[in-house]
């Protein structure tokens, strides 16, 4: 009996690109593929059958051993700004894109393997991942997913049974990661540094027609995009805001046309409350810090436009203004998004201009008294359906009378909130996380599998973050910021 593989069915647009997108470059092969994770919700979401074929099969495959019929692997050609320096050139150094399928509710997924061997855009790189990075990339991926923002996926890690020499030699392991494409703004700018303005023109509308097929009848097809990108990236952003989270290294080769959040490296969630917080360690000036994140966005988005600018209506002196205008709007488009987001975090279901001042309010008082960011609005739920349960929330700030000072401005707002307390809470708690990816508690989860082989505390990590705007009993250890002594200050790309 010959043994099947997992079939997908293959639909490869990008591959059908002019060749200057792309190399053709297949994964290489890996000494002793392992399994440590399949996630099988996201199979089936991309309608993928695993039961006619043996684990054996499907760790081959996902090591990049076995190339799945219908593929056509490639590395993706792109530039971009690294912390605000403009490299020409970088491409999938270390990724390899298999092909794309169409998911089950018609959406089209692209398949890579990241980790799979040296491309024509390795330069110095190896083209391998090491386990810990592959495996905080799944964790966090999937937390993002299950916070309901959007984000590349984990579909499966392998272990290749080969050393990874980076400042210790560590464990190599292969992510094959899901995305509804890994187009960039630095895909945009590799061409229009080149002065390659067809493939630009030829970019956009691929882009146009995989993601933002609303924007074909306008006037300006290219003004279109460039708002729509606009558009979910000021709701990414504002919706990382929300969480606390991160992303440490907003190059714009980081920035994923889509709106996914794309690229987990040295990210982390906050846990005291501090716009200044950084994590990675090699954002020396805290370019990425926490609170620039907005400002980033929008210059990212700068460079995204001006790409477009030779497309846009012949660069017409009109379209420059447009395009320019639009950009300018980015702040007042962020705002929207993040004060919509900060009255559901308060339990505001009404909207009065003074709501502004009260969220700043609260966010003022917490940096000042360090109160950790996911705890005081998961905490604030319960004071909301009951006051006596405000001093629950005061026992987070080290100035007691000045978090008392506010909750009395709030208070009397929610006297003006048509919602009942219970039903307020309620909705508070369906926006408020009772759990994020707490940083020590991924760095628990990450030497346990890589220093001592064992993959429980990763698996448990997952199941806890699967559902965080649950209460249960197994989030216990995971609700709560690190004790002193379990304090992670950096984090790495792991590159
Ligand atoms: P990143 O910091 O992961 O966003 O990667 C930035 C650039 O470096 C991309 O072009 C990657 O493909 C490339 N790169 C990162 N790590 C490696 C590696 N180990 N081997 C080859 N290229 C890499
Ligand atoms: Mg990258």
């Amino acid at each position: 009996m010959t043994q099947q593989t997992i079939r997908f069915t293959f639909d490869n647009s990008y591959r059908r690109l002019p060749d200057r997108f792309h190399a053709r470059t297949s994964p290489t092969p890996v000494a002793a593929p392992g399994l440590i994770k399949l996630n099988a919700a996201l199979l089936e979401e991309l309608g993928l059958d695993l039961s006619s074929s043996t684990q054996e099969r499907a760790v081959r495959l996902f090591a990049g051993n076995e190339i799945p019929e219908g593929a056509d692997p490639l590395a993706m050609a792109y530039a971009g700004h690294q912390f605000g320096n403009f490299v020409p050139q970088l491409g999938d150094g270390r990724a390899i894109l298999l092909g794309e399928v169409i998911d089950r509710t018609g959406q089209r997924r692209d398949i890579q393997l990241k980790g799979s061997g040296q491309t024509p855009f390795s330069r110095s790189g190896d083209g391998r991942a090491a386990l810990g990075p592959v495996l905080r990339e799944y964790i966090l991926g999937e937390a993002m997913h299950a916070l309901g923002i959007p984000t590349t996926r984990a579909l499966a890690v392998v272990t290749t049974g080969e050393p990874v020499y980076r400042e210790t030699i560590l464990p190599g392991a292969i992510l094959t990661r899901v995305a509804s494409s890994h187009i960039r703004v630095g895909t945009f700018q590799y061409f229009a540094s080149r002065g390659d303005t067809e493939a630009v023109r030829h970019l956009a509308d691929h882009v146009i027609a995989r993601h933002y097929p609303h924007t074909i009848g306008a006037d300006s097809p290219y003004l279109a995009l460039i708002e729509a990108v606009l558009e979910q990236q000021a709701a990414l952003v504002a919706a990382w805001m929300h969480v606390g989270f991160i992303h440490g290294v907003m190059n714009t080769d980081n920035m994923a046309i889509s709106g996914e959040t794309i690229d987990y490296g040295p990210c982390a969630f906050m846990d005291t409350y501090d716009p200044a917080t950084v994590y990675s360690s090699i954002d020396h000036g805290g370019r990425y810090a926490y609170g620039n994140q907005p400002g980033i966005a929008q210059w990212n988005l700068a460079r995204f436009a001006e790409t477009l600018l030779p497309v846009i209506d012949d660069a017409s002196d009109a379209a420059i203004q447009q395009a320019t205008d639009l950009i300018r709007g980015f702040f007042g488009r962020y705002e929207e998004h993040w004060t919509t987001g900060m009255r559901g975090k308060l339990g505001l279901a009404t909207n009065e201009p003074e709501d502004v001042d009260l969220i700043h309010g609260l966010l003022d008082v917490m940096k000042t008294s360090g109160a950790d960011f996911t705890l005081t609005f998961r905490r604030l739920c319960d004071a909301a359906a009951d006051p006596a349960a405000d001093g629950w929330v005061r026992d987070l700030f080290v100035d007691r009378h000045a978090f008392d000072a506010w909750a009395v401005q709030w208070r009397a707002r929610l006297e003006r909130d048509p919602q009942s307390p219970a039903e307020r809470a309620e909705h508070m708690r369906r926006t408020n996380p009772a759990v994020i990816p707490r940083n020590h508690r991924v760095e628990q989860a990450l030497n346990a599998a890589v220093e001592q082989s064992d993959c429980g505390p990763f698996e448990t990590i997952l199941r806890v973050l699967e559902r965080p705007y649950e209460d249960r009993p197994e989030l216990a250890g995971y609700t709560d910021p690190p004790q002193e002594n379990e304090r992670v200050l950096r984090t790495f790309c792991g590159t």
